[in-house]
């Protein structure tokens, strides 16, 4: 990874990938990135953008593949749709309803597959055997952490104080990038990982010193689900070298980060957007510093399940 390559992302993702505003929070004493508003609602449109633009015309012409707990996917579909190539989104029976309602809507072949993220991994790898298309790593890819860094960059033109970041963290592509483009712009900022309790395949990764398997469990921060692959080749080492530290969170703490942001913030939020929210509001991270921004980094929330939360918190 170098500079350069995020800087030369942020120039190739500007037709397809929104600059998003930088807001202070009503009641947290934060910034907010606000990714809930690209095109996809989320991120992920940046790293896909980045990624499918620097394939070759043939390629490109021949098609994509992805596996995908959703927004990766919807953000392959939406940038291949964009361009007008075909898409071929494979997803594993955990991923909400919601998401594969989108995927189609962007005329992208979605492919359900087994129960969890790896078994849909496998079949994604038979299909673009067998159709010679191009398979679109959802992190452990340089383009795909060089177009997510690109907010690392907003991040330091917006807030040029800035002193802690914290990031929703799961197969490690949208820290990386973001840790990067930091420190490299200043060692010191610290920049801390938030992840669920349920299955956090980096963290144990980082506590094993080495990439290790997790068992998938379903989780409010659906979009935080999934290994980072035995056989991972960049992510890993760039999250242990450049991030801090990093937090787990309960399942009861990421509904009240998610139910905190849409009443107090007026955002909708998915789990693992408002996850930043969750670690502030419990009191998560020792000695924050003073000028903390939280990448708010997803809002496809469903909705269904966010109605029956509301029920249960009873008002
Ligand atoms: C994918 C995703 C993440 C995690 O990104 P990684 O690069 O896999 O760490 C966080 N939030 C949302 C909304 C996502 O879609």
């Amino acid at each position: 990874m170098n500079l350069q390559a995020i800087y030369l992302a942020q120039h190739t993702i500007a037709p397809l990938a929104r600059r998003t505003p930088l807001i202070r929070s009503v009641g947290l004493g934060v910034y907010l990135k606000l990714e809930t508003l690209q095109p996809t609602g989320a991120f992920k449109v940046r790293g896909a953008a980045n990624k499918i633009l620097s394939l070759s015309e043939q390629a490109r012409a021949a098609g994509v593949i992805t596996v995908s707990t959703g927004n990766h996917g919807r953000a392959v579909a939406y940038v291949a749709h964009q361009l007008g190539i075909p898409a071929t989104i494979c997803i594993s029976e955990l991923v909400p309803h919601n998401k594969v309602e989108a995927l189609q809507a962007l005329n992208a072949e979605v492919v359900i597959h087994g129960k969890s993220q790896d078994e849909a991994g496998i079949r994604a790898t038979e299909i673009q055997q067998e159709r010679d298309l191009h398979l679109i790593h959802p992190f452990d890819d340089p383009h795909i952490i060089a177009g997510q860094g690109t907010i690392g960059l907003e991040l330091l033109q917006d807030l040029p104080q800035i002193d802690t970041v914290l990031v929703p963290l799961s197969g490690g592509g949208l820290i990386s990038g973001i840790a990067f483009a930091l420190k490299t712009a200043n060692p010191n900022i610290r920049v801390i990982g938030i992840s669920m309790e349920r299955g956090p395949a980096m963290y144990h990764s980082l506590q094993a010193g080495k990439p290790v398997e997790v068992e998938e469990q379903p989780s409010l921060a659906d979009s935080l689900g999934g290994g980072i692959g035995l056989d991972n080749r960049f992510t890993f080492a760039l999250v242990k070298k450049y991030v801090d530290e990093v937090v787990l969170l309960t399942e009861e703490e990421i509904a009240d980060g998610m139910l905190y942001t849409m009443r107090e913030e007026h955002l909708i939020v998915e789990g693992a957007g408002a996850i930043g929210v969750a670690a502030i509001l419990h009191h998560k991270i020792q000695n924050l510093g003073e000028q903390v921004a939280l990448i708010i980094s997803g809002g496809n929330a469903d909705v269904g399940r966010l109605m029956d939360m509301g029920v249960k918190h009873g008002s």
